[in-house]
């Protein structure tokens, strides 16, 4: 087994760098479907341009290297501890290498190990099989926005905008189009969903998770389950939510649905929600040597490019140079496109715990704040930017408009929009909301000139605050200083499409 530690550590590399065909398939069709110069058609450009650099450098797809969950069969009385301690190590080794954001914390202090290692990560799952001579280690990687927005029905259940859910298919597909609705903006669009019917709540979340599993172009042998694939692929690409939920028809690239038996008082209905960085690969080895012998989910031949169009930079763009001014922002509306020079600070959950309660360690007046978790790796005396997308703002919704007005903000920046509170928080103190690209962080990793400092580095890199001095960082204004959100207004077009869908069809 001279040979299971590379290997392993390969297939860690290319599947948070390399996005399998199926996944690239899927995608080109949603680009092919979208107008090309809508909103959602640019974001899926600058999408398809971050995908073609990722696997060009090496570099993560997306800045949220996600959770690896492992599924590994064995020759029967194999060695499962030694292939335990093999993966852990190519974890920590990808970790090291930046091909991993360090994603493990500690669920009461916060405290990142470092190494992606740590009670519970990575997750591993083995079986086994009566062949002798391989191994099949199977990788999902899936990110936080994504996870975050799973969902798990308990049938009978009232539904918004759909009403009641029964116990049969058709409360099923009610429960498939709910979930594509409540991850718009969120989960970064197009996604794929992954289905159980049954289970208990554990079992369920597990099936539906095994689902993603499936290539996205396969077809369901039971027919049922085909037919209703089918229509939630049909219709949630009908209900206006869009790449990125900016509006537009690039929603889903994949509904893969799975049923397992439950007891007879329970009807769940779970999804794994899967983002468009959507990360799955396999490989099958040696059980002797450990070395390769085949991929799964992809052949030998190096990747099509997938970019096309020219990304947020068409059309009219509005330069700024931050720091600033109270009169500058409130003159931008929903729907501009702006290109940020000078600063952006980064900060999410564990920066907004702390400024909520300490002074900030930088002013912050005339800034941006830029919701991400950067991969950054030590170069010498300074620092380098292995990926740099945006992180989903809406975490940050109860604190946003205080720690504007505290610090004197003009912009926070992240994916998927922000609520109400912080909507009237900007109108009161004169500031917007930018939407960066969700996942495009090799794109946006290039718009960064230098790391001009960092600050609360105690908190873990992802958590850290990260001077980034940027050239041309492309965003799109979606909540004005004057009370507008694209995001409220998606969320209440898609809500009254979805309401069209209420009557049953599976009968
Ligand atoms: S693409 Fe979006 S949802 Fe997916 S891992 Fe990246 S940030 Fe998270």
């Amino acid at each position: 087994m001279e040979q299971l530690g590379d290997s392993l550590l390969k297939l860690i590399i290319e599947t948070s760098t390399n996005l399998p065909p199926d996944v690239r398939r899927a995608m080109a069709r949603a680009m092919g479907e979208e107008d090309p110069k809508s909103r959602s058609g640019q974001a899926l450009s600058v999408i398809a341009s971050n995908i073609d650099m990722a696997a060009e450098c090496d570099g993560p797809v997306c800045q949220d290297t996600g959770w690896p969950s492992f599924y590994v069969t064995t020759p029967i009385g194999a060695d499962q501890l030694r292939i335990e301690d093999a993966i852990r190590q190519a974890i920590a080794e990808a970790t090291r290498r930046g091909k991993l954001r360090p994603n493990s914390v500690d669920s009461l202090t916060g405290k990142n190990s470092g190494d992606n290692l740590g009670p519970g990560t990575p997750t591993l799952h083995f079986h086994q099989w009566r062949k002798d001579d391989e191994i099949e280690v199977k990788l999902l990687l899936k990110g936080g926005g994504c996870e975050n927005k799973n969902i798990q029905y308990s049938l009978p259940a009232e539904l918004a905008h759909l009403g009641r859910a029964d116990r049969n298919l058709d409360g099923v597909r009610k429960c498939l189009l709910h979930a594509v609705w409540q991850a718009q903006g969120h989960g970064c669009s197009a996604g794929a969903l992954g289905v159980a019917i049954g289970g208990d709540r554990v079992t369920g979340y597990e099936h539906a998770k095994l689902q993603l599993f499936r290539p996205l172009d396969d077809v369901n042998p039971d027919s049922k389950l085909r037919e209703l694939e089918e229509y939630v692929m049909k219709v949630a690409n009908a209900l206006g939510i869009g790449t990125m939920g900016f509006g537009g028809t690039a929603t889903l690239i994949g509904c893969k649905v799975g049923a397992i038996n439950r007891l007879p008082a329970s009807f769940f209905v779970s999804v794994a929600y899967d983002c468009w960085a959507f990360r799955r690969l396999g490989v099958v080895l040696d059980a002797r040597t450990g070395a390769i012998r085949r991929w799964l989910y992809k052949d030998d031949r190096p990747s099509a490019p997938m970019a096309r169009g020219e990304g947020l930079t068409s059309g009219k763009t509005i330069s700024l140079q931050a720091p600033l001014s109270e009169a500058q922002v409130r003159s931008l509306k929903v729907g501009d496109i702006v290109l940020i020079n000078g600063m952006l600070y980064t900060g999410r959950d564990a920066v907004h715990h702390h400024l909520m309660q300490h002074p900030s360690p930088v002013d912050l007046r005339g800034q941006i704040l830029y919701h991400c978790g950067p991969v950054v790796l030590k170069e010498g005396s300074g620092w380098k930017i292995n990926a740099a997308g945006p992180t989903t703002s809406m975490r940050e919704e109860p604190y946003e408009s205080e720690i504007i007005g505290r610090y004197g903000l003009r912009a926070v920046m992240g994916k998927g929009g922000m609520g109400p509170k912080t909507l009237a928080g900007l109108k009161q103190h004169g500031a917007v909301y930018l939407n960066a690209i969700g996942g495009a962080a090799q794109y946006y990793a290039r718009c960064i000139e230098k790391v001009e400092g960092v600050d609360l580095l105690d908190l873990g890199i992802p958590e850290a605050i990260w001077h980034l001095r940027v050239n041309n960082f492309p965003a799109i204004v979606t909540m004005d200083a004057a009370g507008n959100s694209l995001h409220a207004d998606v969320e209440g077009a898609s809500a009254a499409v979805l309401k069209t869908f209420a009557e049953p069809v599976f009968v």
